[in-house]
């Protein structure tokens, strides 16, 4: 029996029945018994907005529901701010840093940063069941990804907080005053750690806007900010859509405005705001190409494609949703990740095998499905594995277009879902052309044997990233950003920093 048609094994139903255990069939794809996480990730039934160092009700008394994607029941109900709490946020902003952060030396700002970096190690577990239950993505990503590396962006801040000397060397730094941050869904409390610790290290006091399906662990940093004494007012959070996300980026006391989310709300935030001072950075959408060459290891390539666009469900905005594949290998190249996805195992994102977790909201599940049915009706060739989903929850089947051109709206647009668009090319001209025509420039991957083509892509690909020989690797060191339509300005490393300061 080949791999690919095994039926289902039926040892974890045997074990739970207590009946013997049935042999393996050497190659047979057999079912992981269970291994869900089970710890405690400590909600509350309701949750307030963060403004001045308290959990404070929503001016309106409204709330909304967040809802688990994975299983469509609610998990808590989130205030939602309007104007007059923005404001409220805005105002306990600048009297922290008029009177406390914005004067208080770098190695004194650092000693609390240390402190949220400590205490959100001390609670990793809690944290990552609680951003999986609300955001979908499985426990092994958000365990092993999103929590460590908000931890560690806090951790390497930190240590910034005091050697702000030599971020612009010649020049002295100071800080902007209050800054406002509106954050998506992708990856909730990483984003919020992009957004906060370089803020924080230079003396900025911040109002930030998680996005409306994603406020919980945002709302449970908060209680760490008051476990570690963080004074009141330097960090402000107010929940809500894009009323809210509007208030905040078009607030008077904003010095700067920071916003990561789609190109299209970005283009919006953009408008209403030319004409005034406010410094703004922009970390908008992407639609990255996964470049291969016919020297490449594929086998390493295939799990990088993998790994580029179908775990954490595609909803990366630098995820390799355009695979560019050189003609010669094109066919090995699509018939091994056919085989890969085929075992990639999609469902209850808090089990601990789960590789493709929930989309994250009915509206995006609704958004990926318009775009793939385009693509089938556009002529391209689209295989999905025949794995079950869930009867209840947001989930997709990983999904791969073959014979896909450059005009087909699959090629073009950003999808945020586990969606592989496959275009192959000859030369390496071509290549390059192919992958930098498109609105977008966030990143790009490439594969091959050759460091002089490595170089050569890196230079010619218009992406503010490149990985060579590998996808999707992130540092805190490692400044992070868009070229065109992918927005501008830079996270992480020293070149994040000097977004966040002026230079005197
Ligand atoms: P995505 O497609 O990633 O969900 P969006 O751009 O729709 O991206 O949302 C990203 C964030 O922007 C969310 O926090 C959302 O609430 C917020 N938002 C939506 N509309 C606006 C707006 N007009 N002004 C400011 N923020 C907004």
């Amino acid at each position: 029996m080949s791999m690919l048609t095994a039926k289902k094994p039926t040892r974890p139903a045997a074990r739970a029945a207590g009946r013997p255990l049935p042999e393996l069939i050497f190659g047979d794809l057999w079912e992981y018994d269970p291994a869900p996480e089970t710890a405690d990730p400590k909600l509350k039934a309701r949750y307030d907005l963060f403004i001045g160092g308290r959990f404070t009700a929503p001016a309106s008394g409204k709330y909304f529901d967040s809802i688990n994607p994975a299983n469509e029941t609610k998990l808590a109900e989130i205030a939602h701010a309007n104007a007059a709490d923005v404001d409220a946020a805005y105002q306990a902003a600048k009297k922290a840093h008029d009177n406390v952060w914005g004067r208080m030396p770098g190695r004194e700002r650092a000693k609390y940063i240390y402190r949220i970096a400590r205490l959100l190690q001390d609670r990793a577990r809690e944290f990552a069941v609680a951003e999986t239950m609300d955001g979908g993505k499985p426990i092994k990503e958000s365990r092993d990804f999103d929590v460590p590396m908000c931890a560690a962006h806090f951790f390497y801040h930190a240590g910034w907080a005091d050697k702000l000397d030599y971020v612009a060397p010649g020049r002295r730094v100071a800080p902007l005053g209050v800054v406002g941050q509106v954050i998506p869904w992708n990856f909730p409390l990483l984003m919020l750690a992009w957004k906060l610790a370089p803020a924080l290290a230079m003396g900025n006091t911040i109002v930030i806007k998680p996005a409306e399906t994603t406020s919980i662990t945002a709302l449970k940093l908060a209680e760490i900010f008051q476990d570690a004494g963080l004074p009141a007012g330097v960090v402000n959070i107010v929940t809500g859509f894009g009323d809210t996300g509007a208030a905040v980026m078009g607030h008077p006391i904003a010095a700067k405005v920071a916003f990561t989310g789609s190109t299209e709300v970005g283009k919006i935030i953009m408008r209403s705001l030319a004409g005034t001072d406010k410094k703004m950075t922009m970390e908008l959408g992407g639609k990255a190409a996964n470049i291969v060459f016919d020297d490449a290891p594929i086998d390493q390539a295939v799990e990088g494609i993998v790994n580029g666009i179908f775990f954490n469900q595609g909803h990366v905005c630098c995820a390799g949703s355009r695979l560019l594949v050189q003609e010669t290998v094109a066919a090995e190249v699509l018939a091994k990740l056919k085989n890969r996805i085929r075992v990639l195992r999609i469902g209850d994102p808090l089990d601990k095998n789960t590789d493709i977790g929930a989309i994250n909201s009915k509206e995006q599940l609704g958004t990926i499905e318009r775009l793939v049915a385009i693509g089938v009706k556009d002529g391209a060739t689209m295989f999905q594995p025949p794995c079950k989903l869930p009867s209840k929850g947001y989930y997709f089947r990983p999904t791969i277009f073959s014979g896909v051109s450059m005009s087909h709206r699959i090629a073009r647009e950003e999808i945020f879902g586990p969606v592989l668009s496959v275009l192959t090319f000859r030369t390496v001209d071509e290549a390059v052309e192919k992958a930098n025509n498109t609105a977008y420039g966030l990143s790009a991957g490439v594969w091959t044997d050759k460091g002089t083509r490595i170089l050569k892509m890196s230079t010619e690909l218009k992406a503010g990233v490149v990985w060579a020989n590998t996808y999707n690797k992130f540092d805190p060191t490692s400044p992070f950003g868009g070229y065109k339509e992918s927005g501008f300005g830079r996270e992480g490393g020293r070149q994040g920093l000097l977004d966040y300061c002026k230079l005197i």
